[in-house]
């Protein structure tokens, strides 16, 4: 069995307990492809409070990356209302959460978040 007993692999804290981590698919469900850079196939070892950020940076990024394709015109999971409407909870629930004290992140910018927020309330949700 391997471990890391050193310290939080986001924020350096090496005193929480912490939690080993792999996104073995995105925010959408979908597998993620080895071959793309930003994926996160290697477990890690995080934080409780980074392991949370994690996701939330893992979700922040899918959802941008299918903001993007749905303005450009490509064929985009934002197209879906389903989804489009999970996409919008979840930023919200992720900005909620940011926003509160001590939950400062060293993965994800709250500004980001507000950004693509905003940005995907400026689109017609799709029907
Ligand atoms: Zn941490």
């Amino acid at each position: 069995m391997d471990s890391w007993n050193h310290a939080c692999q986001a924020c350096g804290s090496p005193s929480n307990p912490l939690t080993k981590l792999s996104l073995g698919k995105d925010f959408f469900g979908r597998p993620y492809d080895r071959l793309s850079p930003s994926s996160d196939q290697n477990p890690r070892w995080y934080c409780t409070s980074c392991s949370l950020h994690k996701h939330f940076q893992r979700d922040f990024r899918d959802i941008l990356a299918e903001f993007d394709k749905l303005r450009s015109g490509f064929a985009s999971e934002l197209s879906k209302a389903d989804e489009f409407r999970r996409a919008s909870l979840r930023l919200h629930e992720i900005m909620t959460i940011l926003n509160a004290p001590q939950q400062t992140s060293t993965l994800l910018n709250n500004r980001d978040v507000t950004v693509l927020m905003e940005r995907l309330n400026t689109l017609t949700m799709p029907v």
